[in-house]
């Protein structure tokens, strides 16, 4: 199958979910993940329609997506955990950083955001399944987090991102996805000021169940591009 039927695949599943779940279809944005496959992928992936891309590694992406011209108004989004000293460079290349786990990252991209002049968009990844080492381990950490990034005019908080369990216990990756859904409802009540529009959760094996949940950005990889050559960590 080619990435643009792959892509037409991901697409009926979608609205089979949104319509099932009684959602519109314009209220869950599709990313591709291109991690690990090349530009001409992402070329292929631009042409059938796709206009948000993520990606785990900050070098990959650079190496990737500066080769690539002609891609207007396609966004890129950071969604594997940062290291500090490739901020600058985060914030250079993605226009939303969903990977936000802890306050010294936060504290790191406001400072290059200001010295770039660019006020960056950020997600806050809330740890929510076993599986997964990364995200803010609980709601109290993730309000200091909140505190800490509404402090800087550099950062805009658009939402949260989680990624569920790695299992076929659907019960397990719906808490999951519940509990993201949970979250950002208290933090709303909260910070009622800062913009909480965006729940990223669902990847290629649960972006059904996400969109159930409540899904306003699902990030499917496999589906579209075929499996990677995953070195051990999927991030
Ligand atoms: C790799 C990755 C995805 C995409 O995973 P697939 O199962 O291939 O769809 C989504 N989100 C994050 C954070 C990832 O690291």
């Amino acid at each position: 199958m080619s990435i643009a039927e792959s892509i037409g695949r991901v697409r009926e599943r979608l609205e089979t979910a949104c319509r099932r779940s009684g959602r519109p279809n314009s209220e869950v944005a599709l990313m591709a993940v291109s991690k690990f496959h090349g530009p001409r992928a992402v070329e292929e992936a631009y042409r059938a329609g796709i206009r948000l891309f993520g990606e785990s590694r900050v070098q990959e992406a650079r190496d990737k997506f500066s080769s690539l011209t002609g891609m207007e108004h396609a966004e890129l989004h950071l969604i594997g955990t940062l290291q500090r000293n490739k901020a600058k460079s985060a914030v250079e290349l993605f226009s939303c950083v969903q990977s936000v786990d802890r306050i010294e990252i936060i504290t790191e991209l406001a400072k290059r955001a200001q010295a770039n002049g660019v006020r960056l968009n950020i997600l806050l990844e809330l740890h929510t399944g076993e599986e997964s080492k990364a995200g803010f381990l609980d709601f109290d950490s993730l309000c200091v987090g909140v505190e800490t990034a509404l402090g800087y005019p550099t950062i805009a908080i658009r939402g949260l991102m989680t990624m569920a369990p790695y299992t076929t216990d659907e019960r397990a990756i719906r808490a999951s996805f519940r509990a993201l859904r949970s979250a950002r409802d208290r933090l709303a009540a909260r910070f009622p000021d800062a913009d909480w529009s965006t729940l990223s959760m669902g990847m290629t094996n649960d972006f059904e169940i996400a969109v159930e949940e409540g899904s306003t950005l699902v990030r499917v990889g496999t589906a579209i591009f075929g499996h990677r050559a995953d070195p051990g960590d999927p991030r």
